[in-house]
């Protein structure tokens, strides 16, 4: 289980997240839910990371991992797909997918999660990850190396960004798939239908925790208060 415990982060002097109590168990989907400038990549951050929290701990199987950092935790199965995708120039799809040949994985394998995510092998497998793809092109690559890794967490930053209509479908194949292999996933989003797929959701506002529940619930509870969260003032603290 990989857990948030009374994490706050302050930047400069602000406070970003605020005493913010998260747990991620084995064989469930979550869903972190908020609106812009809530803290959700700064909260998915913080679990690969990327950034340390000011106060509080990250906890795997109650190892208490905070200090460290994005290499470490990707050895432990931790793994985090970015906000904004990468380019890598002169490395193609297949290289990408297989971390360079240290992924064992066959051509089966390759073509398997590059259909799930919508690109064909023969079109894509050798072309280059460089400005040549589109965001939505290398995104969805990234989603595909994921698949192949199969970590323990895949940490999903707003996967539905930058994609087009496809991507509610692909969200779906990509929750099943990580479901079969047993990867827990932490899907971050603002659309309350992307969230209303998962299992749990934790519905964050202004740093702070304001909901948690059966995803059905949350993303209720979101449709009504949405944009007003500020003003409820109503966190909820502890797990
Ligand atoms: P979200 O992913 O929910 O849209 P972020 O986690 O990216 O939100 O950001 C949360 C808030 O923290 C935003 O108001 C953002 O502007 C602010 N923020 C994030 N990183 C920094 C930083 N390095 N310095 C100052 N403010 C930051
Ligand atoms: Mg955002
Ligand atoms: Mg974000």
């Amino acid at each position: 289980m990989l857990c948030l415990r009374d994490v706050t982060y302050e930047v400069n002097g602000r406070r970003i997240i605020e005493r913010v109590n998260m747990r991620f168990k084995e064989d469930m989907t979550y869903s972190i839910l908020g609106p812009n400038g809530a803290g959700k990549s700064t909260l998915a951050h913080i679990l690969m990371g990327v950034v340390k929290p000011t106060e509080g701990k990250v906890l795997l199987d109650e190892r208490d991992i905070t200090q460290l950092g994005v290499t470490e935790r990707a050895k432990l199965g931790i793994t985090l797909l970015w906000q904004e995708p990468a380019r890598y120039d002169g490395i193609t799809v297949k290289e990408y997918l297989t971390l360079g040949g240290k992924i064992k994985a066959d051509k089966n394998e390759i073509r398997e999660v590059l259909d799930l995510v919508g690109l064909p092998y023969e079109l894509y497998a050798h072309r280059f990850v460089d400005k040549s793809l589109s965001g939505g092109e290398r995104k969805r690559i990234e989603l595909a190396s994921l698949l192949l890794l199969k970590p323990r967490y895949a940490i999903l930053d707003e996967p539905d960004s930058g994609l087009d209509i496809t991507a509610g479908e692909l969200i779906e194949d990509v929750l099943e798939y990580f479901r079969k292999v047993g990867t827990t996933v932490i899907l971050i989003t603002h659309h309350e239908e992307i969230a209303a797929k998962t299992d749990f959701a934790y519905f964050v506002c202004a740093g702070g925790l304001l909901k948690k529940g059966f995803s059905r619930e949350v993303v209720e509870y979101y449709k009504k208060t949405c944009g007003r969260c500020f003003l409820t003032g109503m966190m909820e603290d502890g797990d």
